[in-house]
């Protein structure tokens, strides 16, 4: 431990927020990072437990608390305090395939179980990994890792989001030559169209496949597994095929005069619009913009956040966010004590920036849309919108609320349901009630339809788990290339994870 009394000598400093009117004129990061001495400082506040919940990914109540990667954060944070750059970062990537990205988009499952946390703000844990790897990339010590020796083995990973990537990373390292499909014209998954360039900036996920090719590992973006390519194909021409396709079937809005409305997009449809556009790509007239227009977004979630600060970066007159659930409490409730995931109102960049521009928060709560208003073109000009309460927890619209709002932009980010079948069709899978790709028991390999004779194929990330977060699809991807090292090698898990 490196500073015993560093809890009660440092109060808890986060990376500041470039402010509002300054950081809604671009799409460049929303912080700005500490320096090193506030960065040790703020290491300094790990106490060293005994018992590291924030490592420790524990399920309770339902929900999981501490980093699912098991992160050595106490080990980390200690090193970092004295300064020592090159141990912290050995330390961090051991266990941590891409803390470029967690350090931007983790909710951070580890703070929310600092044991520190509960009696005090948590240590910055997020900050800190964010500071130990961007310092290791400006200071050179992130080198490509080329494998010694090669094994032989050909491994094929569709998908290039987050599970592809840390699945494909570590099969490389251990001497597998990897190939990794994406029909995209960009790797990255969701990091690169999902998540806005404000949250992730795209140039980092490029710097992560600079240093990936130069390690070894292959890409091959615009091919459609499935559709581009044949499933009998990449089977023929590899000894393992992990998918990682994620989940990005949309949960629908079914509301009256839908129909053939102009006007109406999936969030992710629009936000990859959005990057595109910032990235240079010539879209014409499928471009999405939100400029000028007023922009509801149904779904109150972190989609729904990232549609509104993206909207406000365009321009728009205004935004809404429509949320059926409750307003969840501010503080955490009784029956919601630490560890647990706090389950209470979380005010995103995107609500902030809201507020500043607009004077109130972009969110209305426990209402839905009923109803789509079109002009004669066919475009949507405005919705009726009504409000709900929970019986037997299904939504029930309350008699004498229905409003309505102007809406030129209709953005629908109200959950996925699952993975999409072609890909499951044409590799012969079966998909549980989730629409989740299924998995033998407490592994990656998936279960065929018919049976078959091939058992190289493996699944990871969304596509396995359901829609989750970028953490997860790392830690599934890390934990299939395990699997998958042990199956061509023809032994047990060996990958260390
Ligand atoms: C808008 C949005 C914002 C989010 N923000 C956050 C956040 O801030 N923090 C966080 O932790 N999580 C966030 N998430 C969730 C997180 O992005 C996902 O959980 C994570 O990206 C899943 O990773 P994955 O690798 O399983 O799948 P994905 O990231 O979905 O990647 C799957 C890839 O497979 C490719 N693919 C699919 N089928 C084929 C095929 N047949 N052939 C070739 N390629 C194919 C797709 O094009 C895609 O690139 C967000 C999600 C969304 C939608």
């Amino acid at each position: 431990m490196g500073k015993l009394t560093g809890f009660m000598d440092y109060e808890r400093r986060n990376n500041v927020y470039v402010p509002v009117e300054e950081r809604i004129k671009n799409y460049g990061e929303l912080y700005h990072r500490l320096d090193e001495e506030e960065r040790r400082k703020q290491a300094a506040r790990c106490m060293n437990c005994g018992v590291p919940f924030c490592q420790s990914a524990m399920t309770l109540n339902g929900m999981v608390t501490g980093c699912p990667l098991h992160n050595l954060i106490p080990e980390w944070n200690d090193l970092l305090y004295r300064g020592d750059m090159k141990g912290a970062l050995a330390r961090l990537i051991k266990t941590s395939s891409f803390p470029e990205f967690t350090g931007r988009v983790c909710p951070a499952l580890c703070e929310k179980a600092c044991i520190l946390g509960s009696i005090d703000q948590p240590t910055s844990t997020h900050d800190n990994e964010l500071y130990i790897i961007e310092e290791a990339f400006q200071r050179g010590l992130m080198r490509p890792r080329v494998p010694g020796t090669r094994s032989g083995k050909k491994v094929a990973v569709v998908g290039s989001g987050p599970s592809g990537l840390a699945a494909a990373d570590l099969l490389n390292q251990r001497g597998h030559q990897v190939t990794v499909y994406e029909r995209d014209n960009r790797i990255g998954g969701l990091l690169t169209y999902g998540i806005p360039n404000q949250k992730l900036p795209k140039e980092v996920v490029d710097r992560r496949r600079r240093l990936m090719e130069e390690e070894g590992v292959d890409f091959v973006t615009s091919c459609n597994v499935g559709e581009d390519m044949a499933a009998e194909e990449i089977l023929h021409q590899y000894d393992a095929v992990i998918l990682c396709c994620g989940a990005k079937k949309a949960r629908g809005l079914t509301a009256v005069g839908m129909d053939g409305a102009r006007g109406i997009h999936y969030a992710v449809d629009y936000l990859t619009s959005a990057t595109r556009h910032v990235l240079g790509d010539d879209l014409g007239e499928n471009f999405i913009d939100a400029g000028d227009k007023h922009v509801v977004i149904v779904g109150g979630g972190d989609t729904g956040n990232d549609c509104v600060g993206t909207s406000i970066r365009q321009g728009c007159r205004s935004v809404t966010q429509l949320e059926m659930m409750p307003e969840p409490p501010a503080e955490r409730a009784a029956d919601n004590p630490w560890p647990e995931w706090p389950k209470v109102k979380k005010t995103d960049y995107g609500q902030m920036e809201a507020i500043e521009v607009f004077g109130h928060d972009p969110r209305i709560y426990e209402t839905t849309v009923k109803e789509v208003i079109k002009d004669p073109s066919g475009r949507i000009k405005a919705i009726k919108t009504v409000q709900v309460a929970f019986r037997d927890r299904h939504p029930v619209e309350i008699e004498g609320t229905l409003r309505e709002l102007p809406c030129d932009l209709l953005l629908i980010a109200a959950g996925f349901l699952g993975a999409e079948e072609y890909v499951s069709q044409a590799f012969d899978l079966t998909l549980d009630g989730r629409n989740r790709v299924e998995t033998k028991e407490d592994c990656c390999q998936v279960r065929r339809r018919k049976k078959s004779d091939s058992d190289k194929i493996f699944a990871a990330g969304d596509m396995r788990r359901g829609q989750s977060l970028v953490v997860w699809a790392i830690a599934e991807g890390r934990e299939a290339a395990n699997e998958v090292d042990g199956y061509l090698l023809g032994f047990g898990r060996s990958v260390r994870k």
